[in-house]
């Protein structure tokens, strides 16, 4: 059976990449950040997630250089989480560099493990603006796994997986739903507390995305 990586945040976006890939017929190889994020509640949703997927292995990897370095609103204690709504530039959510390590550590794995394909959740139309998130990064970091890595020099370079890239939020939750996709599990608000917020940006895409879909969001919220 093939393999997969999939980066697993234990959010709804790289939760419907597990059904996705587990539906292309790959074994499920999940691998999982802890940047020191905001949002801790993500690591447990995340291990329940692949638990629910019965995966063998689940590496949690500790990426404290995130945590060091600051500069976003989820790595960095001082720069507050923002509820004013979505805008159009580059919210203080972003996180410097972070798919860019996170890519290249699923493509170190990946190649431990001779998986085929990196399964990742990014999406640039419903999204927060996050450069690290559309289309030409995905193909800039895609050519240097075909260059840079062993699998890629031989011919067989791990393909960069984006199933959601051009989904809007209710497209993933429907395609999720088909799934049977355990919504239930996954968390995506910004703040980490017991109960959603409602109000984050990220609850804000979700709860839009789930009534565009026309489903409940199986999750509890402090407010909706
Ligand atoms: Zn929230």
């Amino acid at each position: 059976m093939a393999k997969a990586v999939v980066i697993l945040s234990g959010g709804l976006d790289s939760t419907t990449c597990m059904g996705i890939a587990q539906d292309e017929g790959y074994e499920l190889f999940p691998i999982t950040f802890d940047y020191g994020q905001r949002h801790r509640r993500e690591l447990e949703c995340a291990q329940q997630v692949a638990r629910h997927y019965g995966v063998t292995k689940h590496p949690i990897i500790p990426v404290d250089f995130l945590r060091q370095i600051g500069g976003s609103a989820l790595t960095d204690e001082e720069i507050s989480v923002p509820q004013s709504g979505l805008s159009h530039e580059i919210p203080v959510t972003y996180v410097p560099g972070r798919n860019l390590l996170f890519l290249s550590m699923a493509a170190s794995y990946a190649e431990v493990l001779g998986a085929e394909a990196i399964y990742i959740g990014v999406n640039a139309l419903d999204y927060s603006g996050y450069p690290d998130c559309r289309p030409e990064f995905i193909e800039g970091v895609q050519h240097v796994l075909r260059i840079g890595t062993k699998a890629g020099v031989e011919g067989h370079a791990i393909q960069i997986e984006t199933p959601l890239l051009h989904w809007t939020k209710s497209q993933i939750i429907r395609r999720g739903t088909e799934l049977q996709v355990p919504y239930e599990l996954t968390t995506s608000c910004y703040l980490g507390e017991e109960l959603a917020c409602g109000e984050c940006d990220s609850c804000r895409l979700r709860l839009k995305g789930f009534a565009e879909a026309g489903r409940e969001d199986p999750i509890p919220y402090r407010r909706r």
